[in-house]
C-alpha cells in the first residue's frame, strides 16, 4: 500500500501516519520527495490500516495487492478444479456445457429436458427451483419440491444438477437434492448467504452483480472462500449498461481478465447475458473462443410457453445444433471421447461409483439399441413390408468403421464382435416382422379379402 501525502503536509502529519502504521504492526518506509512525501506500508494484514485516507495530511491512499487473498491468483498459483460427480471444471479440462430450463414447471418438462441435454451432450443439468424475479407478480418457482424433482432427474440421467439457491435457511434442502448451488445475479452481493453456502460442502457457482465490478465480485467469492468452501465457480452472465438492444451487455472481457487475477473456474452465460435466442449461439461460441471453462444454457421444449425467459431459452433443435457447432471447433469432444475421459474419472473414485456409472452406461446402450431396432424396422417398413431391411454393402462399412474409428482398451476385433451380433439381432427383428407381415397377408387372402 502506498500513502501519498499533501504537498502541504507537515512533519507531524507524516509522523501521524507513520506512528497508526506502526502501531498496526505494519512498517513505513518514508520517502521525501521535492513537491510531497510518499509512505510504504508494508505486512500482511493491511486491512488494519484502511482507515490512513482519514488522516490529516493524507492525499491518497494506492494499494497494490488485491483486496482479496484467497480468490487471487497471488495467493494460490495452481487453478482450482472444481469436481463434481466426474465432472471436473477448470483451465485444462473439456469445455463443460450445462443446460435446462430457466425454471423447473413440472416432471414431464424436467424429463423431456434432461434427456435431450444429456443426448446432445450436456454435462450438468440446470433447473430454478426458486426464483428470483423481479416482478413479484411473475412465476416465482415450484419451489421445495422442484428440489426433489431435480433430485429425480439426477437419478434418472446421471447428470450433476445446479439449481438457484435465495435463502440461507434452504442450503440444508439444497445440499440434499443438488450438486452444484447457484447464487444468482441478484443476490451476489448478499453476504449473509454467501456466507452460508461458503459453510455447505456442494460447490457453488456465484454470478456476477447486475452492476458488480470484478474486484467486488471476486470480493464475494471471497465471502464465500473465507467462510471454508474452495469450491467456487465464476460465471459472467452480463452488466446493466446503457444499450437496450439487449437484455444485458455479455463482457467476454471479464473471462481473460479473471485469468489473470484468480485461480478460479469461469463460466459464461449467454442467455442471461444477452436475452435473445438468436443471439445465444453466436455468444456461447465467443466465450468458449475467449477460453471459459464452462457455459450455462437455457433450453426449453416449447420456449413459446416457458413460464420465464422463453425469449432467451434454445428449442432442443437449437441446442443441438449449438452442441454440434461445439464439438466442430473441438470445445467439445465427441461423445465417445468425452464418455470414455468421464469413465476414467469415475475410475479413480469409490468402486460404487465405477459401477454405478457402468449400470447407467449400460441402461443408456439398452436405449439406443432399442432405437437402433425401431429405425431399422422403419426402413424395411419403408423398402417393402415383407423384404429384409438390411444391407450387406452397409453392414460391412459399418463394421470397418466401428473397428477403425474409436480408440480406448477395446480391439478392433473385439470392437467387431460388439457391432456383429448387434447387426445379427437386428436382423432377426426384421425378419421376425417380416414373417408376422407375410401371415397376416397370407391369413387375408384366405379369409377372402
Ligand atoms: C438464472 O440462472 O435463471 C438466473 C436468474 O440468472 P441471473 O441470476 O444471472 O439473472
Ligand atoms: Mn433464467
Amino acid at each position: 500500500m502506498i500513502v501519498v501525502m499533501r504537498p502541504t503536509a507537515t512533519r507531524d502529519e507524516i509522523d501521524g501516519v507513520r506512528r497508526t502504521v506502526e502501531e498496526n504492526g505494519l512498517e513505513a518506509f518514508i520517502s521525501v520527495g521535492e513537491e510531497r512525501t510518499v509512505i510504504g506500508v508494508v505486512g500482511s494484514d493491511l486491512e488494519r490500516v484502511a482507515h490512513l485516507g482519514t488522516l490529516d495530511g493524507v492525499e491518497q491512499v494506492i494499494r497494490i495487492s488485491s483486496p482479496y487473498k484467497l480468490a487471487s491468483s497471488e495467493h494460490q498459483v495452481e487453478r482450482t478444479r472444481v469436481r463434481v460427480n466426474g465432472v471436473e471444471l477448470g483451465l485444462g479440462q473439456e469445455l463443460v456445457v450445462m443446460a435446462g430450463p430457466c425454471a423447473v414447471e413440472s416432471l414431464e418438462q424436467l424429463m423431456e429436458t434432461a434427456r435431450c441435454v444429456k443426448r446432445e451432450g450436456a454435462r450438468v443439468l440446470r433447473g430454478g427451483a426458486f426464483k428470483p424475479r423481479t416482478s413479484p407478480y411473475s412465476f416465482q418457482g415450484l419451489g421445495l419440491p422442484a428440489l426433489e424433482l431435480l433430485h429425480q432427474a439426477h437419478d434418472e440421467y446421471g447428470l450433476p444438477v445446479i439449481s438457484e439457491i435465495v435463502d440461507p435457511a434452504d442450503v440444508p434442502a439444497f445440499e440434499e437434492h443438488v450438486d452444484i448451488i447457484q447464487v444468482g445475479a441478484r443476490n451476489m452481493a448478499n453476504f449473509v448467504l454467501l456466507k452460508a453456502v461458503g459453510q455447505s460442502r456442494r460447490p457453488v457457482l456465484l454470478k456476477r452483480g447486475l452492476s458488480a465490478t470484478i474486484e467486488e465480485w471476486l470480493l464475494a467469492a471471497e465471502y464465500i472462500l473465507s467462510a471454508g468452501n474452495p469450491n467456487v465457480i465464476l460465471c459472467e452472465r452480463g452488466i446493466r449498461t446503457f444499450e437496450t438492444a439487449t437484455r444485458n451487455t455479455l463482457d467476454l472481457s471479464a473471462v481473460p481478465v479473471l485469468r489473470s487475477r484468480t485461480h478460479l473456474p469461469i463460466i459464461v452465460d449467454p442467455s442471461h447475458g444477452t436475452g435473445h435466442r438468436a443471439l445465444v449461439a453466436p455468444m456461447a461460441l465467443a466465450g468458449a473462443a475467449v477460453g471459459a471453462d464452462g457455459l450455462i444454457i437455457e433450453v426449453h421444449p416449447d420456449p413459446a410457453n416457458a413460464r420465464s425467459d422463453g425469449d432467451q431459452s434454445l428449442s432442443f433443435d437449437e441446442f443441438g445444433a449449438l452442441m454440434d457447432e461445439l464439438r466442430r471447433l473441438q470445445f467439445v469432444r465427441a461423445p465417445d471421447a468425452a464418455q470414455t475421459a468421464a469413465a476414467v474419472t469415475a475410475a479413480s473414485g469409490e468402486i460404487e461409483d465405477v459401477r454405478d456409472r457402468i449400470d447407467d452406461l449400460d441402461a443408456r446402450l439398452a436405449e439406443m439399441v432399442q432405437e437402433r431396432a425401431t429405425l431399422a424396422l422403419e426402413v424395411q417398413r419403408r423398402r417393402e413390408p415383407t423384404a429384409h431391411g438390411h444391407d450387406v454393402r452397409r453392414e460391412r462399412a459399418l463394421l470397418e468403421r466401428a473397428a477403425t474409428g474409436t480408440t480406448g482398451p477395446m480391439s478392433p476385433v473385439e470392437l467387431t464382435m460388439v457391432f456383429d451380433a448387434l447387426l445379427r439381432a437386428s436382423r432377426s427383428v426384421q425378419r421376425r416382422h417380416a414373417q408376422s407381415a407375410t401371415e397376416a397377408d397370407a391369413a387375408a387372402a384366405g379369409s377372402g379379402r
